[in-house]
Order: C-alpha cells, then structure tokens, then sequence
C-alpha cells in the first residue's frame, strides 16, 4: 500500500494524463503521500482522488498537485522563494520543498499547521517557514516571491498576492465559486503587467478570510 511501487503506478497515471515534468514525477514518486492522511485513510492515498484532513478541508487530488507545481516550475525563471496559500495537511508543501529553495507556506487553521509541521519534520524537510494566518494578503515581510501557488480558491485574485510578485514571477491559482478555472498568471517583468492563462476547470475548497485557533 505504502511502497514505492503503489507510488510509480500513480506517476504512470499522471504521465498518461498529460502531466509531462519528470522532475515534479520524480518527487511525487519518492515522496509518502499516506502520512500526510489520518490513518482510517491511509490506504486510499495513492489513489488520485482529493481525501479529507479534517475541519471540511481536502488532500488535493494528485493530478492537480502534479498539474500545479509542474505548470510554476515550467512558467518560473527562479525558484528561491516560493508562497504556498493554505497548508493544509503539508503534501503539496513537501513536494514543493523538494524543488525549490525555500518555501513560505501560511495556514489559517492552526491544528492543521500543527499536524503539517510534524510530517515535514518526519520528511527531513527543512527548507519550510510555516505561519498561522490569513494568506489572503500572501506574507508582505518575506515577499517577493519568485511564484505563489494557492491551494484555496478565492472569488477574485487578491491584489496582495499579485504585489508580492518578484519580476517575472507566477502565480497558480484557482480561481471562482460554483464554476472555478486554475489560472496562471504571470508578471511581465518589472512592469504592474500580469498576463493570465486559464488551464483548466477545477473545484478547489475556498479561500477563507480570517483565522481559526
Ligand atoms: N495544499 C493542501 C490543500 C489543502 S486544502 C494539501 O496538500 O493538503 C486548502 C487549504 O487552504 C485548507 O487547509 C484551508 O484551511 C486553507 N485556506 C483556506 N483559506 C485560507 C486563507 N485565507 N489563508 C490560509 N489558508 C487558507
């Protein structure tokens, strides 16, 4: 159930639903996703479905963790420091981690944080700073970031995440209510120019304001 093979069974999947980044494959291959589940769960991590972690959120389904990092990676010029907006169970923040040289990620639901703090320790992870906050308005004292993955959907893309953007930086990001498109958006160089590209239609948990203890 846990085992590398039960792993490359799921990259072959991706690989056959378009997902073409070997890198981000790779990662995905080697990392455990059933820690990062309760355990009445675990045996269903390797399926390519979104699983709930509690308080009404979800683990994303694989396809889109896939779909999401590769499509940062393929679009970034530089991956020193790149915003994750909603830990949740830490997954997509360890694949990340993985990639780039360091990552941001803010929570608004602390148990949450709590639990993803753990499993990124258990990982050996390091190169993590976690805040418990509203990401809504991104992390102005560590910006800017050379990309912003948000793993929350808003109605609007927050303003505060696009000034956080280093020159040519990207944002991925779902984005709407009942109907929701990921989008890319990319920062033409220095300018207050954003270019926006839809990907795909998704449905991702909301983007909340405020904070939960
Ligand atoms: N990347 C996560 C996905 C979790 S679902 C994973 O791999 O498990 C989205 C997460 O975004 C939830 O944990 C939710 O609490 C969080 N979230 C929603 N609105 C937020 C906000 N304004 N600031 C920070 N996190 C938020």
């Amino acid at each position: 159930m846990t085992s590398r093979r039960t792993r490359d069974r799921l990259v072959q999947r991706l690989l056959e639903q378009g997902v073409g980044n070997r890198q981000v494959l790779d990662v995905m291959a080697g990392t455990p996703r059933h820690i990062f589940l309760d355990e009445a769960l675990a045996h269903r991590a390797y399926e390519d479905t979104a699983l709930p972690i509690g308080f009404g959120q979800t683990l994303s389904q694989p396809y889109i963790v896939a779909r999401m990092t590769a499509a940062l990676l393929d679009n970034s010029r530089s991956l020193e420091r790149v915003l994750e907006v909603g830990t949740g169970s830490g997954y997509q923040t360890s694949i990340l981690a993985q990639l780039v040289s360091r990552v941001y990620s803010v929570e608004r639901i602390k148990p949450l944080q709590d639990k993803a703090r753990t499993r990124l320790r258990q990982l050996g992870l390091r190169n993590v700073d976690l805040k418990h906050a509203d990401g809504g308005f991104g992390w102005p004292e560590r910006g800017p970031f050379n990309a912003i993955l948000s793993t929350a959907a808003p109605r609007e893309v927050p303003a505060e995440l696009l000034a956080q953007l280093a020159p040519d930086g990207v944002l991925v990001i779902p984005v709407g209510e009942e109907q929701q498109n990921l989008c890319l958006i990319v920062r033409e160089g220095e300018s207050a120019n954003f270019r926006t590209e839809v990907l795909e239609p998704v449905k991702f948990v909301p983007l909340l304001s405020g904070i939960t203890r």
